[in-house]
């Protein structure tokens, strides 16, 4: 088999209201690139990500993967993300993982996860990300404690989420503290509480809320300061667990981090870990070190969740449920529209490959909406509610 074209597709889907984080805003909706790659024998392999357009580093690559067999990945690895170190993208070599691995499952009539081990579970527990959001409609505009609980309270109703992430560093420390308390106070004990905002605290902000969080039972702290060094300071002074993505967010992290004892949790993603082999090699590492394993979300569409939920099914020892940012977007783009959660989980798609199409109606109708609202990537610190603004770090 032998691969012979690959297109793109820019796409952009709405989100109920703008989310804000630390470092900006994402505006009222996502964008993320997919890709098709087609091979001799007429099976197509699908494969997605974020940070903008794409289009344009995957038309620089596609002359090195037409002729190769989609079954010769660790070929296709050398050829695409070791072959020159200053373009090494490894965002772009696991959507063409992904795909590939589409492709060998529809080969053989096998779901993705049996091509990496076979899944541990039938459906993978997901977390909710609650986020500051600015008003659009009818919707969003929560910042105080009362609102942020209420509109968690709809996520969990309607997605039967049993665990939430606050994206903090939007307003002061005190209102993410007073936030996290009202939620222990309105969802319980055996809610899962964490809150990452992405190193936006100094070490001083950081230690000082880790104290007056001591008592809220948080899962962990995810980047509450910016690096290692930040981080293995913080982690002295503190018995909450550190979790990151952004500090230990590559293989040429991990042994610093394991070595400054800067984390206690390392949260997995497909394209910062070179794929999902990359992924499962990252899961092997982190058990071999007695690290925690979570994964991270990017604000992916169907295709990428399904990745993932393969991926996290076969995943011993991934005991924290799995980041999303999915229960905000209002559609998808592959048939049957946005894949559902119940009990907060989402199922393990039994169909071949990644188990999930691309519907040309919404694919066609999210190209139109990307055309018209642009690639937000390109100023993403942007925020036009406040046009003089932009994120000095340490914010707090
Ligand atoms: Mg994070």
């Amino acid at each position: 088999m032998k691969i012979v074209d690959l297109k793109t597709h820019a796409v952009a889907v709405l989100t109920e209201a703008p989310l804000r984080h630390s470092t900006g805003v994402h505006p009222g909706y996502f964008v993320r690139t997919i890709i098709e790659l087609v091979t001799d024998e007429g099976l197509v392999g699908l494969g997605e990500v974020g940070g903008g357009d794409q289009s344009g580093l995957f038309q620089t690559l596609k002359p090195r993967l037409i002729g190769e067999d989609p079954f010769h990945i660790e070929r296709i690895k050398q050829k695409t993300l070791r072959q020159i170190y200053y373009i090494s993208n490894p965002r772009a070599y696991a959507t063409i993982e992904i795909a590939c691995l589409d492709i060998q499952g529809k080969a053989i009539g096998r779901p993705v996860s049996d091509l990496i081990g076979g899944r541990l579970r039938d459906e993978v527990p997901f977390n909710a990300s609650i986020s500051y959001r600015y008003r659009e409609g009818d919707a969003g505009g929560e910042t105080t404690p009362e609102e942020m609980v209420a509109y968690t309270r709809r996520a969990v109703a309607e997605c039967g989420f049993r665990s939430g992430k606050l994206k903090a560093g939007v307003l002061p420390p005190e209102n993410d503290i007073a936030i996290l308390y009202a939620l222990r106070d309105a969802l319980g004990p055996d809610f899962g509480l964490r809150v990452d905002p992405n190193g936006f605290w100094s070490r001083g902000t950081a230690i000082r809320v880790a104290k007056q969080l001591e008592a809220c039972h948080l899962e962990y702290l995810e980047d509450p300061t910016w690096g290692l060094e930040g981080m293995a300071r913080v982690r002295e002074r503190t018995s909450i667990p550190l979790a990151t993505n952004m500090c230990v967010a590559r293989f040429d992290d991990f042994a610093a981090g394991v070595a400054m004892n800067a984390v206690d949790i390392v949260l997995s993603d497909i394209y910062y870990w070179e794929g999902i082999q990359g992924v499962k090699t990252l899961a092997g590492m982190c058990d071999a070190f007695r690290l925690g394993l979570g994964m991270h979300s990017g604000s992916e569409l169907g295709v990428t969740l399904a990745a993932m939920v393969h991926t996290a099914a076969t995943l011993p020892n991934l005991t924290y449920s799995v980041d999303t940012l999915y229960h905000h977007m209002l559609d998808d783009i592959i048939v049957g529209g946005k894949m559902p959660f119940r009990n907060g989980c989402i199922a393990v798609p039994r169909g071949p490959g990644l188990g999930v199409e691309l519907d040309p109606d919404r694919l066609a109708k999210a190209e139109e909406l990307f055309r018209q609202r642009g690639d937000y990537y390109a100023r993403f610190h942007e925020d036009t509610r406040r046009p003089d603004w932009f994120p000095i770090n340490p914010g707090w």
